[in-house]
């Protein structure tokens, strides 16, 4: 566990973040009495606490949420529009939805207290992460129905700093307005880092024309390796945050300024690792797929939301900060974007931990699966560094071989490796997708 700081440690909420343990739960056991007391008002809920037992007055502790049932993404879209929305229309202030770009949204509302509770989480993790209100802040995550871009917009305006509400895209203005605003806290995905980063270094740009010192990311999975990159290249600090909309958006929860893993927002969700095939609860530690429940939704509440994220929580006890929450890992996938090949079971996220540490090669790789016979195949088509090429084919051969095999400790399977020149892959602005599938279209 990192013993020091990386930057000054701050506590936006310290009555909240730093509970004793004991007061933690009791307040969760309280709020969760209200959690099922709001849900019971959608006839879904209604049933099923109804076929289990439940009510509000059987839940004594925070443990009792392991009686109760599961959510998933289809039980939303079952009933899609607003099925779960439990207030009257008059009494929503806000709707976001999933960033899903097929199909139609998840929707999500929020009260006026949703809302005002939203800019406090987003401000606990910009707070610890550097946010001070005499910054300015660049947000180039897009503004609209994704929860990253007006979560963290009133997040900001909450902790009192300048907000510029640029939103995603136009890579020319957001270099320009680094430039002219000079801005010291960037807000994007870390994928649109990358774009961004390449964009400084190749283009010339003098660095100490740009005065960004942190960069909150969040919003699709990233690597240690990646933030090393992004952090030596740029000269900054970046910090993760996580967070979906289904049960609030950004703001679930995020690193201190000891960088140990993720501090859950446990006074206002409840967190559980479960097997995702047993559905049963998994101790700290052990890697699964997290299920949460918000404590404190007013319109839209969801009771053990099963995220489809894979990731653990810390059991290395206290975080050195202060704060009595509990961390969580980086994301390491989800139940969803496992690639199955050859039978073998495989992250993305994996094999971009693999390439991540050749020089040669630039952060930016796309992953082909397809069929061609009865076996699997697999083609990670990666980026060179510019002027790194080589006109000798043995040298060439000699980095595909070597990042193949550095692919193959990590994942056990032999994957084509395909160098491609400089900037000729696609770019992100918003969420990457870096896995094109050709099984599935002939499934
Ligand atoms: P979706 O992308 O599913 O339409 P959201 O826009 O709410 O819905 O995105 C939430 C999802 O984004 C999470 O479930 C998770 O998979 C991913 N995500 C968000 N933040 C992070 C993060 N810091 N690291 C990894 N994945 C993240
Ligand atoms: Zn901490």
């Amino acid at each position: 566990m990192n013993a020091k700081p990386i930057i000054e440690n701050r506590i936006w909420q310290p009555e909240f973040e730093c509970l004793p343990r004991p007061r933690l739960l009791a307040l969760q056991a309280e709020r969760l009495r209200g959690a099922v007391a709001r849900a019971s008002k959608n006839p879904f809920y209604k049933e099923r606490f109804e076929r289990l037992g439940v009510t509000p007055e059987k839940i004594r502790s925070a443990d009792d949420v392991r009686r109760l049932p599961f959510t998933t993404k289809a039980d939303l879209r079952d009933h899609y529009p607003l099925g779960f929305l439990v207030v009257p229309r008059s009494e929503v202030a806000r709707y976001q939805g999933t960033s899903g770009t097929t199909g139609k949204p998840t929707w999500t509302a929020y009260t006026k207290n949703d809302v005002d509770n939203w800019c406090n989480l987003c401000a606990r993790f910009l707070v610890s992460g550097g946010l001070r209100p005499e910054h300015t802040v660049q947000i180039s995550f897009g503004f609209g129905l994704f929860t990253g871009g007006f979560g963290l917009h009133y997040g900001i305006e909450r902790v009192g700093a300048a907000i510029i509400p640029l939103s995603s895209g136009n890579s020319a203005r957001q270099l320009m307005c680094m430039q002219d605003l000079r801005p010291e806290v960037l807000i994007c995905t870390p994928s649109y880092a990358l774009k961004l980063m390449d964009d400084i270094l190749n283009g010339g740009i003098d660095r100490s024309s740009i005065a960004i010192e942190h960069a909150h990311f969040g919003g699709e999975p990233w690597t240690e390796d990646m933030r090393t990159r992004i952090e030596s290249g740029l000269k900054i600090r970046c910090w993760n945050n996580y967070g979906l909309a289904e049960v609030q958006g950004c703001g679930v929860s995020g690193e201190c300024a000891y960088r140990n893993g993720m501090h859950v927002q446990e006074d206002q969700f409840i967190i559980e690792t479960i097997d995702p095939d047993t559905l049963e609860p998994l101790p700290d530690g052990e890697k699964g797929e997290l299920v949460i429940t918000p404590l404190c939704r007013e319109a839209f509440p969801v009771i053990r939301y099963r995220t489809r994220d894979i990731g653990y929580l810390y059991n290395d006890g206290f975080c050195p900060c202060g704060r009595t929450t509990r961390r969580m890992s980086r994301i390491l996938g989800r139940t969803d974007d496992m690639l199955i090949i050859r039978g073998v079971n495989v992250f993305p996220s994996q094999i971009e931990a693999a390439l991540m540490p050749f020089e040669s090669v630039a952060p930016h790789y796309m992953i082909e699966v397809s069929r061609p016979a009865a076996l699997d195949e697999v083609t990670v088509h990666i980026e060179m560094q510019p002027g790194m090429f080589s006109d000798s084919m043995k040298e060439m051969q000699a980095i595909r071989d070597k990042i193949a095999a550095s692919i193959q400790s990590v994942t056990g399977l032999h994957m084509n490796i395909d160098l491609v020149s400089p900037n000729s892959l696609e770019r992100f602005e918003g969420k990457s997708r870096r896995v094109t599938d050709h099984r599935k279209l002939v499934d």
